[in-house]
């Protein structure tokens, strides 16, 4: 333990020195930070699903710890604001209106969508990032909209509370509703070494899954997939103990969550460092595939997350790479340039589908797939905290 504490404050400390270096910017309170479209599997068949991103006041996490590894959506608010209720609902109504989306030929209605996912880039169930008030007024609107029959939202464990479930249920009466928590890795070393996650004890997660489930919505588990310090195999041997650690834990779903690399995150500064290279598609389907020959998968919820045809209506994604919108990351999971559309492609259908053999209709790829092969030999036999030693140096 001692060891663990002290391996987690190096990476603590870079994280930190990283965001201290991030330039802060501002954004409209009113705005949302992105409304986009995009396809999702839901009762046995695809349908378009509408995510929505408020622009909040950015995750806790990340304000005390610098936050997680991986992430960098704090590049997505202002570390300065204390947005209010009043400030939050007027960006809801901007979504049931459909109006101030960047092209306005589009008709938009709420109602012509089964599934709405509501983020604001960190916990939508701690009040200090997004007050109670706003919350409610939000499901109560949605609760009137009734097309919409299925609402996905995201929170730390910690904060999933009779108290904060029970305000939603109060006024979010039929409709499905869905938490996804970011695991990430059921290896307590790499969760609080690899993704400084800060979620010690997974009693806390079990407890989050208990309440969700007395009030009758389901728990999604987040699983990142080869965070940083680890091998190509470890990643993916970690990844498919995860999932299934997760569905033992009363998980109802799971999103397999390939790293990509957002600007000012510690992935991102491995990464030019050269010690960091993101997951490999092949790798995914290994994973995938590692979940299926443990459990009986075809009733199971496995989507990998991250691969979605969307589209934008709005938001400040521009054409060019410097106008891309805040939280988007430049780079995903790839394999080679021959051979990494095609495979997205086919992920897309995957989460169309949840079959598995579209992840099998894509021949070896001569240009990498050896290469890949190979990657997934390499072995490292320091242990977790030596790699970080090596790689950040000592305190
Ligand atoms: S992954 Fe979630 S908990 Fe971690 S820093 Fe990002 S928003 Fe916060
Ligand atoms: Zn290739």
């Amino acid at each position: 333990m001692e060891n663990l504490k002290k391996t987690k404050n190096i990476v603590e400390n870079k994280i930190k020195e990283l965001r201290d270096m991030t330039p802060n910017k501002h954004f409209e309170h009113t705005k949302l930070a992105e409304i986009e479209i995009n396809k999702f599997f839901f009762e046995g068949k695809t349908v378009d699903r509408v995510m929505v991103v408020l622009r909040a006041n950015g995750c806790e996490h990340y304000k005390k710890n610098g936050g997680c590894s991986m992430c960098s959506h704090f590049n997505g608010t202002d570390r300065n604001a204390n947005i209010t209720t009043e400030e939050y609902i007027e960006q809801w109504e901007s979504v049931l209106s459909g109006k101030n989306f960047d092209n306005d030929n589009i008709k938009f209605d709420i109602n012509d969508y089964p599934v709405v996912c509501v983020y604001n880039l960190g916990s939508l169930l701690n009040k200090n990032e997004i007050s109670t008030e706003a919350v409610r007024y939000i499901f109560q609107s949605l609760n009137k909209q009734k097309g919409v029959k299925k609402v996905i939202i995201e929170s730390r464990a910690e904060y999933i509370t009779e108290e904060t479930i029970s305000n939603i249920r109060d006024v979010y009466i039929n409709g499905i509703l869905e938490v996804g928590i970011g695991i990430e890795s059921t290896n307590i070393t790499i969760r609080e070494v690899c993704h400084h996650k800060e979620l010690e004890d997974l009693e806390i997660a079990k407890e989050a899954i208990k309440i969700l489930h007395k009030y009758n919505c389901q728990a999604l588990a987040y699983i990142n997939f080869k965070p940083i310090f680890l091998t190509e195999r470890e990643a993916i041997e970690d990844a498919i103990k995860t999932a299934l650690d997760c569905f033992d834990m009363g998980f109802d779903a799971i999103s397999i969550e390939p790293t990509s690399l957002q600007d000012y995150s510690l992935a991102n500064y491995l990464y030019q460092l050269g010690q960091y290279r993101v997951p490999w598609l092949w790798s995914i389907r290994d994973v995938v595939q590692g979940i299926y020959n443990n459990l009986d998968a075809r009733d199971l919820d496995i989507r990998l997350g991250g691969y979605f045809d969307e589209e934008v209506l709005s938001g400040s994604q521009g054409v060019g790479y410097e106008e891309k919108n805040e939280i988007f990351p430049h780079m995903t999971s790839l394999n080679c340039d021959r051979c990494s559309n095609k495979f997205i492609e086919n992920i897309k259908k995957f989460n169309m589908t949840y079959k598995l053999e579209e992840l099998y209709d894509i021949e070896k790829c001569d240009k990498c797939y050896k290469i890949w092969e190979d990657t997934k030999k390499i072995k490292d036999s320091r242990n977790i905290e030596s790699r970080v030693l090596d790689i950040l140096g000592d305190e």
